[in-house]
């Protein structure tokens, strides 16, 4: 199958032109969807090298690069900044809550406004699945997006394979459970095809209320009780309960789901003993994860998932520019 062919079957099919090279032969990262795993395994390649310290070189020098947030975030936003920063782009943010988006302009002006100005790369997050791949395609720079409504995020899941790899050596066979919220997570579902694509036996335990209707589909084994999805897991993932996305209730109370689904000690003595404890932030203490396994410092990844954040957003960035990368100098 072609790489033209794919583009029509898969959600971010958008073929860079002029090409970045074939390892990546992309104009945006709109999804995990789509991705060969030698596509995803080439980013993840090039991160290793900005997690080990290879300095950025200057690449994105005379690059603008603006981040287009519609909703929240700390560590995303942030991290963006640091990481074209670290490359030497220009970076500016742009504040919507300050923004002509609260006079009611609409995404696509807004977008269609910040592309005469010549920007060489855009960073969108949206409320909304499938916003950014829209705007992707009315702008004339590459698109990365940063969250879009429950669809995918698909930096988070490369930082968060990144951060398995560095940790435990490989992807290839371990057993990640991920819990809690997968039907509004846009975390659960990105790194659910980051992770089978390469090889990671997944699971997904959560109430039934909270899993997604084709989760038959998705090629995860399922459960309803932490004691049977954290069996022997190499690493669980904790997702927080997307309250932002919930129309009605999910769960009966807070008390009740940390009482059946918080990650505690005593939940995880059935999973190796040297589990990998990973949460995307922002964590919800007392609800779906308890201090005390958030902080144990021997299994918890939580701040080298942060930490290698920078380093996959350099990639991406690295990688999505590198047909413009010295043509300003
Ligand atoms: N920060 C992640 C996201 O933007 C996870 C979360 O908000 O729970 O999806």
């Amino acid at each position: 199958m072609t790489k033209e062919s794919k583009q029509t079957s898969g959600y971010p099919r958008a073929r860079i032109s002029p090409p970045s090279g074939e390892a990546f032969p992309y104009r945006h990262i709109l999804g995990i969807e789509g991705l060969d795993p030698s596509e995803i395994q080439y980013v993840l390649d090039r991160a290793m090298a900005y997690a080990d310290g290879e300095k950025g070189n200057a690449r994105l020098r005379g690059l603008t690069q603006i981040n287009l947030f519609f909703e929240n975030s700390t560590r995303t936003q942030m991290s963006f900044e640091i990481a074209g920063k670290r490359l030497g782009a220009d970076v500016v943010n742009l504040a919507t809550s300050s923004s002509s988006i609260k006079k009611g302009e609409t995404i696509f002006d807004t977008a269609m406004t910040l592309n005469a100005m010549r920007p060489d790369i855009l960073v969108v997050r949206h409320g909304d699945a499938g916003a950014v791949k829209l705007l992707s395609e009315k702008v004339d720079c590459a698109v990365i997006n940063a969250g879009d409504g429950q669809h995918e995020h698909p930096t988070q899941a490369l930082l968060d394979a990144l951060t398995i790899i560095r940790r435990r050596g490989r992807l290839h066979g371990q057993i990640v459970a991920i819990c809690g919220d997968i039907s509004h997570s846009r975390v659960g579902r990105s790194n659910i095809r980051l992770l089978s694509a390469l090889g990671a036996r997944v699971r997904v335990v959560a109430p039934p209320t909270l899993l997604p209707r084709d989760i038959d589909r998705m090629g995860v084994e399922v459960f309803w009780h932490m004691q049977d999805g954290l069996k022997d897991a190499d690493v669980v993932m904790m997702l927080r309960l997307q309250n932002e996305r919930m129309q009605g209730a999910f769960v009966p109370s807070t008390k009740e789901y940390y009482h059946f689904f918080g990650l505690t000690p005593e939940k995880l003595t059935v999973a190796k003993p040297d589990v990998l404890i990973m949460h995307p932030g922002p964590m919800n203490r007392g609800v779906e994860i308890a201090t005390s396994v958030a902080d144990d410092l021997d299994r918890s990844a939580i701040q080298e998932q942060v930490g290698n954040g920078v380093a996959v957003r350099m990639a991406c960035l690295d990688i999505l520019t590198r047909h413009l990368q010295g043509s300003t100098a």
